[in-house]
């Protein structure tokens, strides 16, 4: 990277002006600077002092004359301007009190010394102070030279080889498929011009977080053997109106110098926000960076093996302009892993522990729906940092199951204290939503069940596990999670006839299931196949917002309360049917803690 083309001749510059500033300081600070604080007096007035006999001390320096009064301490001075009475001397030798007089010469420095100290010292300091400064901005401003301020010093991460390949990425295997193109092409880009076919020019990955799409990036580029130059979108936006844009031109510039090779725009939604939602006038800034990378991603010849990625989470966000044919004209979708995704993600990183030879990773990517490959290798890594904690050797099963509900729920709160009384509750609690679960059809079986807390706030829980993973929800299946979700509140209804706050998390999403159900999923009495609400960010949670009348609104808030009634009615009657079974769990699970789900169903079942 050629960040300083012509450093001379600004430091030149920069000279000059410490030079000047060096001159002035000489000319007007230093000669007062060197004098104490001084109070003056007038001659006349010095004598009639000295005649009265209150003064103590006198020197005489240079022109000026200091002198200490009487009862005064030493450090009061007082100098009587420019003077030279040749009658100085005789008015003190005569004068009714005792005055020590003396002479003071200034001090000679030599010529040598006299110069390093009114002109280098002063000027060393000046230069330190500046390079401190410029040491500061750059770590402030992720580069950026100060000498060389509006040059642009993107911070380009080359690697000549990423180290990684497509092995390196578990269960992304369409994802894969639709590089792999890029991978060839760059391989050989010749055959793909001799037929005359155009490249893509840039492809952009998208996905929730940690699904892998950077990881994939970079296992193009391992996997084509060629540079890779990556950049987050968040580093183009910079402080100054322009930086950006420069940054743009010179990454191009760049990667044109050294195709075949892959660029990596990391979080590309940062730049390439759609533009007209400006509000308050929108990102000049931002603006220009996008305008850039949009003319350059048209300019430079796809020939040459110069190839675009770019990751997002959020492309609904993404600026059209950026997704027309001729730039990210590949969309790549890197979605959550399936349960065969999360076994292969779970043993990739395995590989790099220590595991038993035994360890069942079917069972532990069952136990994790929903979880990302950036959990999922979370998982391993705590699995193995519980091994060293118990003092194995080796990761086993139970690390990992363990692991996995520290992803979940957080760590036990061993130190927690909890009244006996609580905790029958909680136990009751847990009890209730299991047996629920347990007694419907179209429910997954239960898992584990416990009353240990949890640091994330969880009092107990019952982890529930599916056979298969099915893509499919019916309107039954959700009903009956939403009776599941009740069941916790309906036992303590049932046998203390209280209402704890226990209950908070599963109200929350026992009402989400029943609002999709009315607002999306076209489970709905009235509503039939009426969209009412849009997902806004489907990648980030999805936050959803009602697009339908006032009317309307409160039509469907009565509808997802009359779901949640009937499911809380069916879970009352499930508990008040196996009321036996209630009382016999709860005191087991109150005994051990943590039961599995064998022993639940066993209890259950006899
Ligand atoms: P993203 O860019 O999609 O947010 P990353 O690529 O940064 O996610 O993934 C973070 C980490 O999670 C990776 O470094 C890797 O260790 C792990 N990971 C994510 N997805 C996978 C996968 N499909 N296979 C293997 N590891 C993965
Ligand atoms: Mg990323
Ligand atoms: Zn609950």
């Amino acid at each position: 990277m050629n960040e300083q083309k012509n450093p001379k001749k600004p430091l030149l510059y920069y000279i000059t002006i410490v030079i000047l500033i060096v001159t002035l300081l000489n000319a007007f600070a230093f000669p007062t600077m060197m004098e104490e604080q001084i109070t003056e007096v007038d001659y006349g007035k010095f004598l009639s002092q000295v005649e009265n006999g209150q003064v103590k001390k006198v020197e005489v320096k240079d022109t000026k004359i200091a002198f200490t009064l009487n009862g005064e301490s030493k450090e009061n001075v007082y100098v009587t301007g420019r003077i030279d009475d040749p009658d100085l001397v005789n008015r003190l030798y005569h004068a009714k009190s005792n005055i020590e007089f003396s002479r003071v010469f200034p001090k000679e420095y030599s010529p040598l010394v006299n110069f390093l100290l009114t002109w280098i010292l002063p000027m060393a300091f000046f230069v330190g102070i500046w390079v401190l400064l410029g040491n500061l901005m750059q770590k402030k401003m992720g580069g950026g030279n100060f000498m060389t301020l509006g040059k642009s010093k993107a911070k380009i991460y080359v690697e000549a080889q990423t180290g990684k390949t497509f092995a390196d990425v578990a269960g992304q295997d369409e994802a894969k498929e639709a590089l792999t193109e890029i991978v060839d092409f760059l391989h050989n880009p010749s055959r793909y011009k001799s037929i005359g076919a155009i490249m893509p020019k840039g492809a952009l990955l998208v996905g929730p977080p940690g699904t892998g799409k950077t990881l994939l990036a970079k296992a193009v580029a391992g996997e084509s053997k060629v540079p890779f130059f990556s950049i987050s979108g968040s580093e183009f936006v910079e402080m100054f109106v322009g930086m950006g844009a420069a940054r743009v031109r010179d990454l191009f510039k760049q990667a044109q110098e050294k195709a075949p090779c892959i660029v990596f725009i990391d979080e590309i939604d940062t730049i390439g926000k759609r533009r007209d939602n400006g509000g308050l006038g929108g990102n000049d800034e931002r603006e220009q960076t996008l305008n850039q990378l949009l003319t350059e991603m048209d300019g430079f010849n796809g020939e040459k093996g110069v190839v675009i990625l770019a990751a997002t989470n959020r492309p609904e966000s993404l600026d059209r302009a950026l997704l027309r044919p001729g730039r990210f004209d590949r969309r790549v979708p890197v979605d959550l892993p399936d349960l065969a995704g999360r076994e292969a993600i779970l043993k990739v990183h395995a590989k790099n522990v220590k595991v038993e030879a035994d360890i069942d990773f079917h069972a532990i990517a069952k136990s994790t729906p929903g979880a990302s490959g950036a959990e999922l290798a979370n998982i391993i890594n705590e699995g193995a940092l519980r091994a060293v904690k118990c003092g194995r050797e080796k990761v086993m099963q139970i690390d990992l199951e363990e692991a996995v509900e520290v992803i979940l729920a957080g760590y036990q709160r061993k130190g927690a204290v909890i009244s006996p009384k609580e905790k029958q509750i909680i136990a009751y609690h847990e009890i209730g939503h299991a047996i629920v679960a347990a007694k419907q059809t179209e429910s997954a079986p239960v898992h584990k069940i416990t009353i240990i807390p949890r640091t994330s706030g969880a009092l107990g829980y019952t982890m529930q596990v599916s056979e298969e993973e099915n893509v499919l929800m019916t309107k039954g299946e959700a009903f009956n999670r939403i009776a599941t979700f009740t069941g916790g509140r309906a036992a303590e209804e049932l046998v203390f006839s209280t209402y704890t706050s226990g209950a908070s998390n599963d109200i929350e999403q026992a009402t989400r299931i029943a609002r999709g159900m009315v607002t999306r999923l076209g489970m709905s009495k009235n509503f039939d196949m009426m969209a009412l609400e849009t997902v806004s960010n489907q990648y980030l949670g999805g936050d959803a917002s009602l697009i339908c009348s006032p009317e309307t609104a409160a039509k469907i808030d009565a509808e997802v309360l009359d779901i949640i009634k009937t499911a809380h009615e069916k879970a009352i009657n499930i508990l008040k049917d196996n009321m036996n079974k209630l009382h016999e769990l709860a005191a087991y699970l109150v005994e051990k803690e943590t039961i599995t789900g064998e022993e639940f169903m066993g209890i259950l079942a006899n």
